[in-house]
């Protein structure tokens, strides 16, 4: 009777191996410490919401820097224009970027994120300083950021060293662009890292700028102007 019950509970915990488990342990075996936690362990509430809300890229993935600009006084409008740094971005372009750090982290990279979803009013203060369309989205259009499917980002280390990308974020010059060949092999080699996996996770280039990344089909969602919660 006590063997029969010990060969039934073994069959049960063979047979019945949770499947999120087998998903993790799989996704251990490419890389132990630092793989991005996969999607399917995330609270089912959270992945149910429908693809166009708007979703805090924190409360998703754990493997991620940050250095949101725009909540600090550097950067190009030399002021902070974010009460607080988050990075909302629509699930979908956070499910889109997790499939990216995934890969980044195999290869012993992590993405540092610059800037997600921008309030529209956020976009009239840029567009005031710096009116060209090649380096900031015309607000009457509105940015790709204003609909909550664009990312700034870089690379890094597991340490958080950010990869040599040849400028600084927001350099508005032509060496930020992407077809800009003056530049060492290192800085090449680390930007067509991001564009390659940033591309095959399912984000298009912005010619002028290497670390400016739009969800494909982005621009059919709505411009938005909320502001995000910093009491929470
Ligand atoms: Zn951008």
């Amino acid at each position: 009777m006590k063997y029969s019950l010990l060969i039934l509970c073994l069959t049960f915990l063979t047979a019945c191996k949770n499947p999120k488990e087998a998903v993790y342990s799989d996704a251990l075996l490419s890389n132990t410490n630092y793989i991005e936690e996969n999607a399917t362990l995330l609270d089912a509430a959270k992945m149910n919401l429908s693809d166009t809300t708007f979703v805090n890229l924190k409360e998703y993935g754990k493997d991620f820097f940050y250095d949101m600009k725009y909540a600090t006084a550097d950067n190009f409008l030399k002021t902070q224009v974010y009460d607080c740094p988050e990075c909302y971005l629509r699930l979908k372009t956070v499910k889109a970027l997790m499939k990216a750090n995934q890969e980044f982290v195999k290869l012993g990279y992590k993405i540092k994120v610059y800037d997600c979803y921008r309030p529209l009013d956020v976009q009239k203060k840029m567009w005031a300083i710096v009116n060209n369309p090649t380096y900031v989205a015309d607000p009457a259009k509105g940015s790709i950021h204003n609909r909550g499917g664009a990312v700034d980002i870089t690379l890094t280390d597991y340490s958080g060293n950010e990869l040599d990308m040849g400028t600084s974020f927001d350099h508005f010059g032509p060496e930020a662009a992407h077809d800009y060949k003056n530049l060492s092999a290192e800085v090449i080699a680390n930007r067509k890292l991001l564009k390659t996996i940033m591309q095959k996770s399912g984000f298009k280039t912005f010619a002028s700028e290497w670390w400016h990344y739009n969800l494909a089909n982005a621009s059919t969602m709505p411009v938005s102007n909320f502001t995000w919660d910093c009491k929470k």
